[in-house]
């Protein structure tokens, strides 16, 4: 297939249908790692066309869902502080951290922008050099290498009003955090496609090598996911676990060696809190020492009282693919888009949010 069209092409998709039907007998836990692929999964109605033996698990693949509530109350912190312009995704401003949130802090006079991509956090900076503009960096192998390139641009315009605080993370410690945990039963993933431009496909090889399980690299039109689907399901059958890269008209084995330099230059992996999933070694990344300058965390006095999730809030199951948004008993009663209770409510790519447009 060579054109968009040809991704969305009926025929095409009743003949893979078709093949997935015939060889999925058994019931199969394929778990969709990316926010993104649960959102097409539900827009173009692929759970409905597949057969029932088929159960989507929506993965931790959501960086404004991962985002720990400690993360986030350190955020709303700064947005209080004197002199400091917050600049941020647009999804963060409505998650609800333990007593308030960015959205509200805003409207309460909080300096607070919503940026579309990093370098817009740097030109605020440049714009306002008697403010300390901090930019929130959440996100995964995707977003990180553009804001690494800012803060190697802040270094070398030997900015002083420049800060980032990271929440970064890495996906496949998470999926093999998945893999060890007890209570999640996983038969095959649908890897991330934007993460894999980064990291490359060979990067998921320790989870068919480690834990058996298949893995294919999906693009995100219907006739992408159809065709990985039955990509995981003929391994399943032939009793094979090997990394496919169905995403090959964007994804390389290697990945994209500018952009692992430019982390590898400005960044170093560190532990990271995860919603749901808690402390994963080696999970995040944190700045490198001759970046302290611009470390959020080092150059502001970040005071937080304990930070607690809504007891009654499921993201964290959900996220670990041990609950669905239906199991909630707020949602789309108490919890929706206009008044969410949980991250996953409020991002584009939450799972409580995808159940919420297109689940009915
Ligand atoms: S429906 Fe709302 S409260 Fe329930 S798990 Fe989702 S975000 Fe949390």
């Amino acid at each position: 297939m060579k054109y968009i069209d040809e991704f969305n092409n009926p025929v095409l998709a009743k003949n893979i249908l078709r093949k997935i039907r015939k060889n999925s007998s058994r019931r199969m836990n394929i778990m969709e790692v990316c926010g993104t692929h649960t959102m097409a999964i539900f827009r173009h109605g692929l759970r409905e066309m597949l057969p029932e033996s088929i159960n989507f698990l929506s993965g931790p693949g959501c960086p404004v869902c991962v985002t720990s509530q400690k993360d986030i109350d350190r955020m709303i912190a700064l947005a209080g502080m004197k002199d400091v312009i917050v600049a941020t995704f647009g999804d963060m401003l409505k998650v609800p951290g333990t007593l308030t949130s960015l959205e509200k802090e805003r409207a309460g006079g909080a300096d607070i922008r919503v940026v579309y991509g990093p370098a817009e956090s740097l030109a605020i900076a440049r714009e306002n050099p008697g403010k300390k503009v901090v930019f929130i960096g959440i996100g995964f192998e995707t977003t990180s290498p553009l804001i690494a390139a800012c803060v190697l641009d802040a270094f070398k315009s030997k900015m002083k009003n420049y800060f980032v605080l990271t929440s970064h993370k890495l996906v496949v410690p998470a999926m093999q955090a998945l893999m060890e945990s007890e209570d999640v039963k996983i038969d095959g993933f649908l890897c991330p496609g934007h993460v894999s431009i980064t990291i490359g496909a060979d990067a998921y090889k320790p989870i068919p090598e480690k834990y058996g399980v298949p893995c294919v690299v999906s693009g995100f039109e219907p006739l992408d996911i159809l065709q990985s689907i039955y990509m995981i399901i003929n391994q399943i059958r032939s009793s094979e676990s090997k990394v496919e890269t169905q995403y090959k008209r964007v994804v390389c084995d290697k990945g994209n060696k500018v952009s692992q330099e430019l982390l590898s230059r400005v960044f170093e992996e560190a532990g990271a809190e995860w919603r749901g999933l808690g402390n994963i070694p080696g999970s995040g990344l944190k700045l490198k020492k001759k970046y302290d300058s611009f470390n959020a965390e080092k150059q502001f006095n970040l005071k937080i009282g304990e930070s607690r999730e809504n007891p009654a809030c499921s993201c964290g199951e959900i996220l670990k693919g041990i609950k669905k948004p239906s199991d909630c008993r707020l949602f789309g009663k108490a919890c929706t888009p206009e008044n969410p209770y949980g991250p996953c409510m409020v991002s584009t790519e939450g799972t409580c949010a995808a159940y919420y447009k297109y689940g009915k």
